[in-house]
């Protein structure tokens, strides 16, 4: 699929045209996937944050924010519960805080594996090199690093000039992927400025990094930043940040990269509710990921408005989604649900 195919799906607004695009990327998905849908355990370990992005409600200019940051034993607790869930992966996500040390997270993740079969996902922002040699020699298997725009003035305009450039996150992607880790990456849909060339050229080049894991949603305003005031002039040809154009972008994720793991993303069901995250699973995505974070930290790690409102007893919100799994003819998924991609470049394609 090339710029112009990609466009074209984006500008489709014919429901006939689009119930072939969705049965399209749904069937990728079964032939490449499979019909497990991976639960991938999400904790929350520290909304202190010392960028300042345009659109993240826990920025550092946020003074209305609470801040916290979780105890190792707090994130094991977090990692048992994880497991009785019979979850087969840990995602520990946070802001850009300098306070969680290299030794620190390598202890974590030491830890969690020496007690679980758990894969260990980080999402922990910009960090350097050693940092992610350090964490991957403890046993981190995943990396996630989202560069929410492929378009440089875009993306200058949302992240201010302390944050790190789309250069550096793009090179620090390819450093990810070099040292071994599982991938993964993501945009927004709909950010004020971001046109429909923007937004295909950023599905392009989830191909061109070779993702083995990509998220998107919508960009949803937050009060609390610059961006959720953004008035200036739209492009004419502004993305809307509608749960449409985002179900297409997970469609045509799904065809450009099959094997790819896809979540049906918070961000989407706070946009069209509970029906949002299983419309995502059968327009392309094959991954959940339930939030285990401790409810009172939960709430203040509120990224996008009513995110927080997400906050769920965690083993009442799993028994919900697995009945809603089984409802849509799919199966919740109980092992760590490796890329296929990775596994062949890693071990020559032996154990695919
Ligand atoms: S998006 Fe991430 S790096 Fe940016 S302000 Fe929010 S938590 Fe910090």
């Amino acid at each position: 699929m090339d710029l112009n195919q990609i466009l074209s799906w984006l500008a489709q607004t014919n429901d006939a045209a689009l119930t072939q695009l969705w049965a399209q990327a749904d069937a990728a998905r079964a032939a490449n996937v499979g019909d497990e849908v991976q639960l991938r355990g999400l904790v929350e370990i520290s909304n202190h944050c010392t960028s300042n992005c345009a659109y993240c409600g826990i920025r550092a200019a946020n003074t209305t924010v609470t801040r916290y940051r979780m105890e190792a034993d707090e994130i094991l607790a977090c990692a048992r519960d994880a497991r009785r869930l019979g979850y087969g992966t840990l995602v520990l996500q946070s802001g850009e805080d300098a306070k969680l040390s290299t030794d620190f997270i390598t202890d974590v993740v030491s830890r969690v594996k020496a007690e679980t079969t758990l894969a260990v996902t980080l999402s922990l922002g910009v960090r350097p090199k050693e940092d992610l040699e350090a964490w991957k020699a403890a046993g981190a298997d995943r990396y996630l690093l989202r560069f929410e725009t492929s378009d440089p003035a875009l993306f200058a305009k949302i992240h201010p000039p302390r944050c790190a450039p789309l250069a550096q996150r793009l090179a620090m992607l390819r450093v990810i992927h070099d040292l071994g880790f599982e991938t993964g990456s993501g945009v927004m849909v709909g950010i004020p400025g971001q046109t429909y060339e923007s937004l295909a050229r950023d599905i392009l080049l989830f191909r061109e990094l070779d993702l083995h894991m990509v998220g998107v949603g919508p960009w949803l305003p937050h009060p609390q930043t610059p961006l959720g005031h953004d008035e200036g002039p739209a492009p004419k040809d502004q993305v809307p940040n509608d749960e449409l154009t985002t179900y297409k972008v997970v469609a045509l994720t799904r065809l450009l990269i099959p094997d790819a793991n896809i979540p049906s993303t918070t961000a989407l069901t706070a946009r069209s509710g509970v029906e949002g995250r299983e419309l995502g699973l059968q327009r392309g995505a094959n991954v959940i990921m339930p939030n285990l974070t401790p409810p009172a930290y939960r709430r203040l790690y509120e990224i996008y408005p009513a995110k927080a409102k997400t906050a769920d007893n965690a083993d009442a919100f799993d028994a919900r989604i697995k009945a809603r799994i089984r409802a849509i003819g799919r199966v919740p998924g109980e092992g760590r649900g490796d890329s296929r991609a990775h596994r062949r470049h890693w071990q020559g394609g032996q154990h695919d």
